[in-house]
């Protein structure tokens, strides 16, 4: 079923998308070589918990932390751990929040130090192309039209598409209908319309699409082993422009991007 949410709906989910931003943005300045993603983990959680939400993933089909955190070559679900990040390493930390019963979602790929041209550049382009989707993410697109524009962005510079993991709709459920691909076709799929809360989350990587999980059950790697990015927002359908409930400003101001 897909539900389409109501102003005083769209706010609270507005709520938790800012409070996963603010979220975001504690953890952003202290990624650096040394520091662990268990204890950025903690922050998070802590941080989450001091401002009256919930962490989403935390027990999520028996997902063990507050945030996803997936090293180089992990496309997502990473696990927190002890090891120390490395100058040159690239992170990408999804985190989710539940407030008031509505959910928000949003993913960001964290340079530790100096990574390579190559690299930077896969974090940029991943970037746009979120932005890119969240272009068609307007009331009478359709959802095909999205993962076309991600598609078409990204093929140019011989990226791979991750396939097998989508965006979702968000709402009184971190993961609702309808999936929302970043591959497809122009004019196919549902129409959208004004109210539909989405994630739109591009998981791109350097090298080929294919992936392949870890036997923790969780990790999702690339089968080439070459560093993938990933982006998202939690974004509601608008007539002529979608408006994006998460945000990337905090962290990019502590950042200084
Ligand atoms: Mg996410
Ligand atoms: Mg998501």
């Amino acid at each position: 079923m897909i539900h389409y949410r109501s102003e005083d709906e769209i706010d609270l989910i507005r709520e938790s998308s800012l409070l996963v931003a603010k979220t975001h943005a504690e953890i952003s300045a202290l990624i650096k070589p040394g520091v662990t993603t268990l204890q950025l983990d903690k922050i998070a959680e802590e941080f989450i918990r001091d401002n009256g939400g919930v962490p989403a993933f935390k027990g999520y089909g028996g997902f063990p932390n507050t945030l996803c955190a997936s090293l180089n070559e992990q496309v997502v679900h990473g696990i927190p751990n002890d090891n120390p990040l490395n100058e040159g390493d690239i992170i990408s930390m999804d985190c989710g929040v539940v407030m008031n019963g509505y959910f928000g979602d949003s993913a960001y790929t964290y340079e530790v130090g100096e990574v390579s041209e190559e690299v930077k550049s896969l974090l940029i382009r991943t970037k746009e192309s979120l932005y890119k989707g969240i272009e068609q993410a307007v009331s009478g697109n359709r959802v095909g039209d999205i993962g076309f524009a991600i598609q078409k962005y990204v093929e140019q510079f011989g990226y791979g598409v991750v396939r097998e993991m989508v965006g979702h709709g968000v709402g009184e459920n971190l993961h609702e209908e309808p999936q929302v691909p970043n591959y497809g076709q122009r004019g196919r799929g549902i129409i959208l319309k004004e109210g539909l809360v989405i994630a739109i989350e591009p998981m791109i990587n350097l090298g080929t699409r294919r992936i392949k999980q870890l036997s923790d059950g969780w990790t999702i790697i690339t089968a080439d082993k070459k560093y993938s990015a990933h982006f998202e927002h939690t974004v509601v359908v608008r007539k002529g422009k979608a408006e994006v409930l998460s945000s990337f400003v905090e962290i990019e101001k502590r950042l200084k991007k």
